[in-house]
């Protein structure tokens, strides 16, 4: 594959419905593709890897219908927890932020802790105050909460269980993420997200553990979405990136390696995005669907939902 850059994301895995209502459908679509030109329009001027996957993942964080930032779903008790991540697979440097709440691009706090903290991985009270000292903009939970994801915890709690966000009746869809390659053929990955309705406050899921939910190196970028702890027990970004290494599998199959041995085994359900240094991309599920796009140098986004849609 000739090398060029090259920018996949994703805005979550789960049941979503094929009949579902095409109006939704449009706007899911219209979001993954302004977050597809925002990294773009990064990656076409010479812009590294890292910062086009912070830019199109703060799309669709400030993005309602996502589960990530604004519209992020529900704790069991009503608040909001968000964890993020990004990993420059050229430096190897990784930075993620847990269970933080009232930070508006929790991505860009993740940022901050892999350029500014001296540390990886920061959790709560403790993370958003340095994203605060460092700038990170805050917000009330009036921008947080949409009147969608307090029904969907509704339904959740009278099921009695914890739901993808994608799964719930009112239908809108979860976690999102993003992976790089840039004009140098340098990569990185970066995922953001609510978690799953109705969890337990205190809960942390996949995205934020790095080599769990996201990994970059210079062989592969990776970004996961769906059932958090089978991700986690899975380590299933760094088998990817294990299979690649030391198996010296395609990243075709290695990310459907992984998910038949990582996912499919535990009973997780789920989706990743990869690509690889030659600019090669896997997006793949073993739910009914994953909202993903896809953009190359020629600037034409191609966004999916089901499997041939
Ligand atoms: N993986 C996320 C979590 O477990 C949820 C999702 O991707 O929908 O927190």
């Amino acid at each position: 594959m000739a090398a060029g850059f090259v920018l996949a994301v994703h805005g979550g895995a789960g049941t979503i419905p094929r009949e579902a209502d095409p109006a939704r459908a449009a706007g899911y679509r219209a979001g993954l593709e302004r977050a597809l030109r925002a990294g773009h329009a990064i990656l076409a001027r010479g812009g590294g890897a890292r910062d086009a996957v912070i830019a199109a993942v703060c799309i669709l964080e400030d993005d309602p219908l996502f589960n990530a930032g604004r519209g992020s779903v529900l704790t069991a008790a009503g608040g909001i927890e968000m964890d993020a991540a990004v990993m420059d697979g050229r430096t190897g440097e990784a930075g993620a932020v847990a269970g933080v709440t009232g930070l508006r691009n929790p991505i860009v706090a993740a940022r901050a802790v892999l350029e500014a903290s001296g540390h990886v991985l920061m959790i709560g009270p403790g993370a958003e105050a340095f994203a605060r000292a460092r700038g990170v903009e805050t917000a009330g939970p009036d921008y947080f909460l949409t009147p969608a994801r307090r029904d969907q915890l509704r339904a959740a709690q009278s099921a009695g269980t914890t739901a993808l966000d994608h799964d719930g009746a009112a239908g809108t869809v979860g976690t999102v993420g993003a992976v790089a390659r840039d004009a140098t053929g340098a990569l990185a990955a970066a995922t953001s997200t609510g978690g799953l309705t109705n969890k337990r406050p205190g809960r942390v899921g996949d995205s934020p553990l790095i080599g769990a939910g996201t990994y970059a190196d210079t062989s592969v970028a990776v970004s996961c979405t769906g059932t958090g702890e089978a991700f986690i027990r899975a380590v299933l970004a760094h088998d990817i990136a294990a299979r690649l290494r030391y198996a010296a599998q395609s990243l075709d199959a290695a990310v459907a390696g992984a998910i038949r041995d990582g996912l499919d085994a535990r009973g997780g359900r789920g989706g990743v995005i990869a690509l690889d240094r030659h600019g090669g991309a896997a997006l793949r599920f073993n739910t009914e669907g994953m909202y993903r796009g896809i953009i190359r140098a020629d600037g034409h986004p191609e966004t999916a939902i089901h499997s041939e849609s």
